[in-house]
């Protein structure tokens, strides 16, 4: 499909493919309960390799964004370009979300990794409509099926500007260098492993952005740096006070203006 011009979430969701009150009460099994949904109007054939797929991703890295919304997804081949399914819990999932809240709007996407231009379309437009606190209100209260369509069929889906947010890159950079600095050390069973979750991290990272991580592991065995009370870990050089509370809480990409690291946030302890 053409991804160049503004297209709606609507031409990627039937309101079949809406389920307005989730059953499940955990994570797992309302992941499989969306995927049931999807087999059922075979969109995809078999839902357990996905699931495990799926399952395998948010072990990486929680696709809870926050605010009580999750953005989980595989990329498996299922034939058409991207499939999706949404789930609205009425008490709401634990999904190991960043904010610790849960999860009360579920919206799985399984994509097929031929098009990964798309892949960042349709999340940077959901990003984008999903970090607004109105919009997400009304999906959570919304009254019907119907209803819950209706307004998920606003979002528009744009082509991703370089400052558009997309989910997690910061931190699934970092985690990737985390990966890459184990594989070094790890034996052989473990290698296999932290291999195939390099992959699939890999796979949802801009070609430009992966260019300069491997340039910089390459030239200095790290990529990422933490900013740690105002200062860039990499260089112990303050970064500008705006940029410094501007990684706070953000996934956005910033890079060291002095050595050139990306960088992210040191996490901090929750204070639940
Ligand atoms: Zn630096």
């Amino acid at each position: 499909m053409e991804v160049s011009k503004a297209s709606y979430f609507s031409d990627f969701l039937s309101p079949t493919q809406v389920v307005y009150d989730l059953k499940s009460s955990t994570k797992i099994q309302a992941l499989e309960e969306l995927l049931t949904v999807l087999e059922k109007k075979k969109l995809i054939k078999n839902k357990e390799p996905i699931l495990t797929r799926i399952i395998d991703r948010e072990r990486l890295d929680s696709t809870a964004i926050g605010h009580g919304v999750a953005l989980p997804h595989a990329r498996v081949n299922t034939g058409g370009d991207i499939t999706v399914v949404v789930g609205r819990s009425k008490k709401g999932i634990e999904f190991d979300a960043i904010d610790n809240k849960k999860v009360y709007i579920i919206i799985l996407v399984v994509w097929n990794p031929s098009i990964p231009g798309l892949f960042n379309h349709l999340f940077a437009g959901l990003a984008q409509f999903l970090s607004k606190e109105g919009f997400r209100n009304r999906l959570f209260n919304s009254a019907s099926r119907a209803d819950l369509y209706k307004i998920l069929s606003e979002i528009v889906l744009q082509l991703p500007q370089l400052e558009d947010k997309i989910i997690n890159r910061a931190s699934l950079l970092h985690k990737l260098q985390k990966i890459e600095q184990q594989r070094k050390k790890a034996r052989k069973e473990k290698l296999k492993e932290l291999k195939r979750q390099a992959i699939l991290i890999r796979e949802e990272l801009d070609a430009s952005l992966l260019d300069r991580y491997d340039r910089l592991m390459e030239r200095y065995g790290f990529a990422v740096a933490e900013v740690e009370d105002g200062a860039c870990q990499g260089c112990y050089i303050n970064v500008a006070t705006g940029m410094s509370s501007a990684i706070e809480g953000s996934n956005d990409i910033y890079v060291c203006e002095n050595c050139g690291k990306y960088l992210i946030a040191k996490k901090k302890k929750e204070s639940a």
